[in-house]
């Protein structure tokens, strides 16, 4: 076979092959040169000692296409003219799956993708294998020989690891000059593009929430040495997890008990340290073996798109990085102790409420986060805090150092990491012009929302931590239509007791003052766990066992719950929003255990409050079949637009795969609103709707032409919503829709907005 390594020696794969290349490795990233030609030179390398008439280098570039970076063996002249589609032909399969490719006749295979420029049909054998970092893969490294030939278990070791020094230098940056435009580079400015969870946009640097460890020394001195690190660092780990479960921890650190179970079972796995321990074996640091098993788990399970999955590689990432932190001696610094830039924009990959609650609020702009789930709990935080927040934003993380320029763009989900001067400036003018319109809004806050043809609409906010309260008086809003009480819930650590929640309900009832303010009963379950309630584990806990559902079968929570909102009450008017209501007969239930606590707080001399109103959501679609039924039992009724649609649609509302599906403005969303605007009408019951659809000015118009008078929203959203109004001939509209809606379909979106625009509604 020829030995195209040139002054390189040939030595079979083996263990030793392994330990040359790593110090080959070293020697060329120690020597002056630039990036290209160290990529020649490693690729030259690679190919003499894996006896191989090829090695080439991929990168991943931006738009997830693979780029030839390097080669040797193929013709040079492909080299940064051939290019992979996303998934295409072998190499792109490598990449798409993060798996290993070992192919004795990869020209025959169905999924070969033949490159004329390469010269490369004289190869049959195939070895190619993802360079990963922290799961996400950069590019890829490949070898090639003429003779057909299965690549040993070694050959595929000494390559995967070979894959992992090259990623490890790639992200550091020693093969600048050759990684711009490429996903890893640290260096070049980077879109990612994810969700907005709470609106605005924030320019500031980045503070990494939990900042990695970086693996640095990858190649062992003394493998027994690292073996015994391995093992004392795993022990301690252990001690450390069951010490958190024993000592009742739990609370305290705002973890959920059932996380760290799933931590402790990890812990515990033999499979996990026993893959550790023979990449050490392999001549790998203690702290390189759990960061090569890290990242060949993670990519492995990531291939998994359902939730349980998700779930673990989140586990195993957490633990890998407790195992590198003891072993590497630097303590998780603490959320409060870290000293923070004036204009923290803080990335995470998942972030809990209550941790982002430790920050210093007057220090946050921005908010990025890799992961989705939970979000909604962090995002809703992050709105009551007023900063921007992007989440969905996959593999940001690795693309980001402490310090580093960002933008987050919360309106339309992009991150900008390390922008150019032209998207700063660009942003700084987007900057300026929504504070001018910041300041129109707030210009409008004690104005009345009246339309211009006399209508007068009554704007609430949504709520539900203390910090919301000042927003009621900042926005200008005629109450709180929404209190979700289950907010306070969900970032204590412990079940606040019926004192606590007196407290904390006179506290809203004194801001709102004259205001009134609806209270709906605790709605928890599905996305919204409470971390020291257990639930069962569901199959689908937005059909599950939750909220009123809940409540009436353990009525214990509900009714300290109501105790504790009576006695807030005292001598005032109390309303009650049920959430999560399917059948009339709940609220019969409902009711009846409110009646026997106002009973027994008279029955003990107790002032109660002066009314209590009760409400239903309507936000189950098999009550809009009983709004007849159901309107004369309650005094008014709130519709959760967010629910209500996702069962309507069945579209799960966490699920961005399939909220583009449908459409709040389609005809079919509009008529079952209609239906229940008319239903109210007729019972003279009022009607209010708290969904998000209520914070688009869009939205927001729609659902006053469809007759509602009364709307819940974010406080940001006050202003842009009340500029809406204010713009808004509300009759014409009517009529308009009136004739539109009978026979339309699909959405009408289009059609509504050209309302708007031809009418010189402000949107
Ligand atoms: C809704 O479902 O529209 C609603 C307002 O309630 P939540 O978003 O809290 O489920
Ligand atoms: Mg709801």
């Amino acid at each position: 076979m020829q030995n195209r390594g040139g002054d390189t020696p040939r030595i079979s794969p083996s263990e030793p092959a392994l330990r040359i290349i790593m110090r080959r490795l070293r020697e060329i990233m120690a020597e002056p040169a630039d990036g290209q030609s160290r990529l020649d030179k490693i690729v030259r390398q690679i190919a003499g000692l894996m006896v191989a008439e090829v090695c080439s280098i991929y990168l991943k570039r931006q738009d997830g296409s693979l780029e030839l970076f390097a080669t040797e063996g193929l013709n040079p002249a492909a080299v940064h003219n051939t290019f992979m589609k996303r998934g295409e032909g072998l190499v792109g399969r490598c990449a798409e799956l993060a798996v290993p490719i070992n192919e004795p006749d990869a020209q025959n295979h169905p999924a070969f993708s033949y490159r004329p420029e390469t010269g490369e049909e004289i190869y049959h054998s195939l070895l190619a294998v993802p360079v990963l970092r922290g799961g996400e893969v950069l590019g890829v490294l490949t070898v090639q020989n003429k003779m057909q030939k299965e690549y040993s278990d070694e050959d595929v070791e000494v390559l995967q690891t070979t894959a992992m020094v090259l990623a490890e230098h790639l992200v550091s940056g020693a093969v600048a000059g050759v990684n711009a435009g490429t996903e890893f580079s640290r260096t070049a400015s980077h879109v990612v593009r994810g969700q907005p969870l709470s609106e605005g946009l924030a320019l500031g640097h980045v503070v990494l929430h939990d900042s990695r460890v970086v693996v640095t020394e990858l190649e062992a001195k003394d493998p027994e040495e690292e073996n015994r690190r391995l093992e004392t660092a795993v022990e301690e780990l252990k001690s450390h997890i069951d010490e958190m479960l024993e000592l009742g921890e739990v609370a305290t650190t705002g973890e959920h008990r059932e996380v760290l179970e799933a931590y402790r079972m990890l812990a515990h796995d033999r499979g996990w340290l026993r893959r550790m321990k023979d990449a050490i074996k392999r001549g790998m640091t203690a702290e390189a073996a759990v960061e090569r098993v890290q990242n060949d788990t993670r990519a492995r399970m990531l291939r998994h798109a359902d939730a349980y999955w998700h779930e673990r590689h989140k586990d195993l990432d957490e633990l890998s990085d407790r195992l590198l932190r003891i072993l590497s001696g630097h303590p998780r610094p603490r959320a409060g102790k870290v000293q923070l830039p004036h204009d923290t924009i803080l990335i995470a990959r998942t972030m809990g409420p209550a941790v982002l609650l430790d920050y210093d609020r007057s220090r946050l702009r921005g908010l990025v986060i890799e992961d989705s789930s939970g979000q909604s709990h962090v995002a809703i935080v992050a709105k009551a805090l007023g900063i921007a927040a992007v989440g969905q934003a996959r593999g940001v993380i690795e693309r980001v150092d402490d310090g580093n320029p960002i933008i987050v763009d919360a309106e339309t989900g992009e991150v900008h990491i390390r922008p150019t001067s032209d998207v700063i400036s660009a942003y700084g003018d987007k900057a300026r012009f929504r504070a001018r319109r910041q300041r129109k809004y707030r210009a409008l806050r004690n104005k009345p929302a009246v339309t211009k043809d006399g209508q007068k609409i009554e704007l609430h906010i949504n709520a539900g931590l203390m910090m919301d309260l000042p927003h009621l008086a900042e926005s200008g809003a005629d109450g709180i239509g929404l209190f979700r009480t289950e907010l306070q819930f969900m970032v204590s650590e412990t079940l606040p007791r019926l004192d606590q929640q007196v407290q904390m309900y006179r506290a809203i009832v004194a801001e709102a003052g004259q205001k009134p303010v609806v209270f709906r009963t605790l709605d928890v379950g599905g996305d919204k766990a409470l971390p020291y309630l257990r639930q069962p584990e569901e199959e689908n806990p937005a059909l599950g066992w939750r909220a009123i559902r809940l409540s009436l079968d353990r009525p214990g929570l509900l009714r300290t719950q109501v105790r504790a909102l009576l006695r807030a009450a005292a001598g005032l008017e109390l309303r009650l929003l049920l959430p999560m209501v399917s059948a009339v007969g709940e609220v019969d239930m409902a009711r009846a255990l409110i009646d026997r606590e106002i009973d027994l707080l008279r029955r003990r001399g107790s002032t109660d409050p002066t009314r209590v109103l009760l409400g239903a959501m309507i936000e189950v679609p098999s009550l809009l079949y009983e709004l007849d039924v159901l309107l004369p039992r309650v005094d008014f009724a709130s519709v959760g637009s967010n629910d209500l649609l996702q069962y309507l649609y069945a579209a799960d509302r966490n699920n961005t795969r399939v909220a583009g599906r449908y459409d709040s403005l389609s005809a079919a969303a509009m008529r079952a609103l209609a239906a229940i605007v008319d239903a109210a009408k007729r019972h003279g019951k009022p009607l209010s709707l708290c969904g998000e659809m209520a914070g688009k000015p869009l939205e927001a118009m729609a659902l006053l032409g469809l007759g509602y008078r009364s709307i819940s929203m974010a406080p940001a959203s006050v202003g842009p919503v009340k500029s809406m109004i204010l713009s808004l001939d509300v009759g014409a509209l009517q009529r308009w829709l009136s004739g539109v809606l009978p026979a339309g379909e699909g959405s009408l979106r289009a059609q509504l907005k050209r309302f708007a625009e031809e009418h010189g509604v402000e949107i």
